[in-house]
């Protein structure tokens, strides 16, 4: 069921919150923000694996070899940030 209406008459579409939900670092949400304009790309948690096309893992979140964990390079930084080393 993607959509309904909750009990305040307001229609919810659940498959718009999953969307949104993708659109946040999980880590953000889970420990808390981290520098002001550092992004994971600038992270050293921050790995690339190499397939057919790349995916990119935060090791903090782990890796189900799924689309559940692939991580946004562009995403804000969390509070587990740690600049790496070299990159600037
Ligand atoms: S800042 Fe680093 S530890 Fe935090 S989510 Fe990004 S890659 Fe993972």
């Amino acid at each position: 069921m993607a959509k309904y209406t909750n009990l305040l008459g307001e229609e919810v579409d659940t498959d718009e919150m999953k969307k949104a939900r993708r659109k946040i670092n999980p880590m953000v949400r889970a420990v808390g923000p981290g520098p002001e304009g550092m992004k994971c790309k600038h992270c050293r948690f921050l790995y690339a694996k190499e397939y057919a096309r790349t995916y990119y893992k935060c090791e903090w979140r782990g890796d189900t070899n799924g689309p559940g964990t692939d991580h946004k390079i562009n995403w804000p930084a969390c509070s587990k940030f740690q600049k790496e080393e070299g990159n600037g």
